[in-house]
């Protein structure tokens, strides 16, 4: 019988100060050296599971849009990174919310943002073994328009799978600033960079051991 890919979360015991910089010598490709890192190495998972906030009953037209958006930029992902859509959010590494991000702070004033990304590391329980894992939050809002809320969705897509940084690159997903023309699929140098980033070795997964 094939174990359940997903199970729930339990006994969850958050770490603290998830990211910090890389300290790497020698090659790395893409913007590969721009990316933080954690005490535990790159968080990157083989596999991801991933839960969608549901379109409400009766579904409205904004949330419907929402949706399809979240759903194409993750289609651009999943031909390289393997995903398990859950209908529980506690059975989730990835969490996307339909909400607009909190505005922040700055030295200049308030800035607002289109969608944010959230890691946290914990140590949990899945199904009786004990796990070291990253969550990730998601927060992207429906008050977009389509293009711009399926780049969206792609760039913060980006983060959680594990590209922690950005690319000075405008044609990238992961660009800081988005050029003229929203991009809505990973380019060569994102898909390098994370193909470096799921080869890296690092101590999430099952804790044996330690
Ligand atoms: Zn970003």
């Amino acid at each position: 019988m094939q174990a359940e890919p997903c199970p729930p979360a339990a006994e969850i015991r958050l770490l603290k100060q998830p990211l910090q910089a890389q300290s790497r010598e020698g090659e790395a490709p893409g913007y590969a050296k721009r990316l933080a890192t954690t005490a535990f190495g790159l968080p990157s998972l083989p596999r991801w599971c991933l839960w969608i906030e549901p379109v409400p009953d009766p579904a409205d037209r904004w949330s419907v849009r929402w949706r399809r958006a979240v759903d194409t930029a993750l289609s651009r992902w999943r031909q390289q990174v393997p995903v398990v859509l859950v209908d529980q959010p506690e059975r989730a590494q990835i969490r996307i919310l339909r909400q607009r991000p909190p505005r922040r702070r700055t030295d200049t004033g308030w800035r607002a943002s289109n969608g944010r990304s959230v890691l946290r590391l914990a140590e949990l329980n899945r199904a009786g073994q004990r796990r070291r894992e990253p969550l990730v939050e998601l927060l992207i809002s429906p008050e977009l328009r389509a293009q711009a809320l399926e780049a969206t969705a792609l760039h913060e897509l980006g983060h959680a799978f594990g590209l922690w940084g950005h690319s000075d690159d405008s044609l990238d997903a992961l660009a800081v600033h988005q050029g003229a023309d929203p991009v809505l699929t990973p380019s060569d140098r994102d898909r390098q960079t994370l193909s470096w980033v799921r080869t890296q070795p690092n101590r999430f997964g099952p804790i044996t051991g330690q």
